[in-house]
């Protein structure tokens, strides 16, 4: 038994080693991946509770050459430890408000919600660069929503308020993603221009089961209600998930039940379908 345990544990560390080995690859190629033209963006369509599609979520996809897919929950976080978030979200920024800007020529408009970092928001011209993307493309503000998360709000508060605050003057709209998943207080909500919370999948998946997710999710309804804010459920996969939340009205509903995240050219179809049912 004991030398079996020894093998065990020698697997175990090659395996560690592999996989630090691998992360640093992936740390190397990230590095390039903008120049070379691996990103991506994907739309996930937003549809109101009579499946009118009102918006898309942006999410990057990385597609490797040799090593494919490599989901954003992987290269995001990595990015998110130096500056190259900053240079990938100003790509994803100009890259999304060119497409808007094709459909609206096209006759076809949309709300666009774009996930942002904390590292991002609290670049110093970071209120002048989203404002300078919308202009040259002449999207009109109020179709662009931010998606930040609670992490954001152990940054300097002050600061974040203020940014915050002159993009929301300007027609902006700031979304709390992942709601309730995160370290921070509540207290934030009181000060800052927030217009959306996103109930997050881990609240959606047994809410015909389980009624402690029920309570939760209920509470966040109440607490978006008395603020006024608009409430996405994000990771809707079935049919009785939709039915729970028919129960309550003005929701916007995001997951795979109605469309997975897809190529532009795909979500316009999507959009366009729509428009001649
Ligand atoms: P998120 O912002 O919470 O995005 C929602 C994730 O849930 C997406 O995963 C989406 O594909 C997935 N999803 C949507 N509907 C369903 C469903 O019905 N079932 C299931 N199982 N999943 C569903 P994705 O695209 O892999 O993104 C993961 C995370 O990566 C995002 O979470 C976001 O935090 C981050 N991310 C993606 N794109 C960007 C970006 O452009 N910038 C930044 N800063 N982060 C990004
Ligand atoms: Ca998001
Ligand atoms: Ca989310
Ligand atoms: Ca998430």
């Amino acid at each position: 038994a004991k030398a079996n345990g020894g093998n065990q544990v020698q697997i175990y560390e090659k395996s560690l080693q592999t996989k630090a080995i691998e992360t640093f690859e992936i740390e190397q190629e990230l590095k390039s991946a903008l120049k070379r033209e691996q990103f991506k963006v994907y739309y996930q369509p937003q549809v109101d509770q009579s499946g009118k599609v009102m918006g898309a979520e942006a999410l990057l996809r990385w597609f490797h050459p040799e090593k494919g897919y490599i989901p954003p929950d992987v290269f995001i976080p990595m990015a998110e430890q130096n500056d190259l978030i900053i240079e990938i979200g100003s790509w994803l920024l100009d890259t999304t408000i060119k497409e808007m800007a094709l459909a609206i020529q096209e006759g076809n408009s949309y709300e666009l919600s774009v996930n942002i970092s904390p590292r991002q928001i609290v670049q110093k011209d970071f209120v002048e660069k989203v404002l300078s993307i919308l202009k040259k493309y002449n999207v009109p503000a109020n179709k662009l929503t931010l998606e930040i998360t609670e992490g954001i709000f152990l940054k300097n508060i002050h600061d974040i308020r203020n940014v915050m605050h002159q993009l929301s003057e300007k027609g902006l709209k700031f979304s709390i993603d992942d709601f309730g998943t995160g370290y921070s207080s509540l207290s934030y909500i009181k000060s800052l221009s927030i217009h959306e919370l996103k109930v997050d999948r881990v609240f959606v998946q047994n809410i015909t089961t389980d009624p402690d997710d029920v309570m939760l999710v209920e509470t966040m309804l109440a607490i978006a209600n008395h603020m006024h804010y608009k409430v996405v459920i994000e990771g809707i996969e079935t049919e009785d998930q939709v039915n729970f939340f028919n129960k309550y009205e003005g929701l916007i509903f995001q997951g795979y039940l109605y469309c997975k995240p897809c190529c532009f050219n795909d979500f316009i179809d999507y959009l366009g379908k729509q428009k001649r049912d």
